[in-house]
């Protein structure tokens, strides 16, 4: 069909404060939010402005979050389709699909266009087609995305980011220069970055008065080495749903252990399943 197959807001909320650490990433994605500002500012220099980025790390480590963040800051709309979505059986759909994407965010411009996996439709393309092969719809509509990719400039005012776990399957022409110019690698957090993470995610949460707030969110950040900000959030949502069983007033840390116990069973399973 060719249905809209994007979601698109045009008041974001977030903004960078809603992102903890990161402050590198933050800094470097700083300059699409510059642009889409103010782009008369670099037009008058001659700059040929960078088009995109390429924000490649593990799930789960707020990639979507900046590239909805930069909408925020820049106070522009914010298209966001996942790559998956585009990879369809129906010889075509994909390719329309991706017209259709970059069609109305030139209509929207100034606005930011984000795909997450783009590792689903942006996979090196294969030399064998065919049967057992490659995927000739996927490679088609990725095909769409390149002559997409060169058909706006930067007076266009479209800035287009992509997500991906799988930076290393990617086909090298989706990073020629003019395409995905940038590439920020987002990695998971540091005790530090989990620290300031929780405090992030227990803001909204009624705890204990009795707790300290720091010393809470040292202890917590030093029993989960290996959570990406994903993992945080869930684990501070369910210490809340624990403390609500047990109908308390508040969030206990007990709470929060039991709920961080939780999430590293569900992560251990996952990733048997994997293995
Ligand atoms: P995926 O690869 O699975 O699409 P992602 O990298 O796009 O994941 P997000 O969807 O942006 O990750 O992050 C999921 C959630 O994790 C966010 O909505 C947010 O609640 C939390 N989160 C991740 N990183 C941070 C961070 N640095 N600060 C605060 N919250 C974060």
């Amino acid at each position: 069909s060719n249905a809209r197959m994007y979601n698109q807001e045009n008041k974001v909320k977030v903004k960078f404060k809603d992102i903890a650490g990161m402050n590198e990433v933050k800094e470097e994605i700083m300059e699409f939010v510059k642009i889409l500002k103010n782009p008369a500012s670099f037009e008058l220099l001659g700059a040929k402005m960078p088009k995109g980025a390429i924000l490649s790390g593990p799930p789960g480590t707020g990639k979507t979050l900046l590239a909805k963040a930069t909408a925020g800051e820049a106070d522009v709309p914010f298209l966001s389709v996942s790559g998956s979505e585009f990879v369809e059986m129906f010889v075509g759909v994909g390719s329309s699909r991706v017209r259709d994407l970059f069609a109305n965010a030139k209509k929207l411009a100034p606005c930011i266009i984000f795909i997450d996996e783009i590792d689903a439709i942006g996979r090196t393309r294969s030399r064998m087609t065919g049967i057992g092969g490659g995927n000739d719809e996927r490679e088609n509509t990725l095909n769409q995305l390149l002559v997409e990719m060169d058909g706006f400039d930067s007076s266009d005012h479209v800035i287009v980011l992509a997500g991906t776990n799988r930076p290393d399957v990617l086909d090298p022409a989706l990073m020629r220069p003019g395409r995905f110019d940038r590439h920020v690698t987002i990695d998971k957090p540091d005790i530090q970055g989990r620290k300031e993470i929780f405090k992030v995610h227990l803001k909204p949460i009624t705890i204990d008065p009795n707790e300290n707030i720091d010393d809470l969110s040292n202890k917590l950040a030093s029993l989960t080495p290996g959570f990406s900000g994903a993992d945080i959030h869930s684990a501070c949502n369910e210490a809340a749903l624990i403390a609500a069983r047990e109908q308390k007033l508040s969030v206990q840390k007990i709470d929060f252990e039991k709920a961080i116990e939780r999430v590293i069973g569900g992560l251990e399973k996952k990733s048997k399943l994997l293995n």
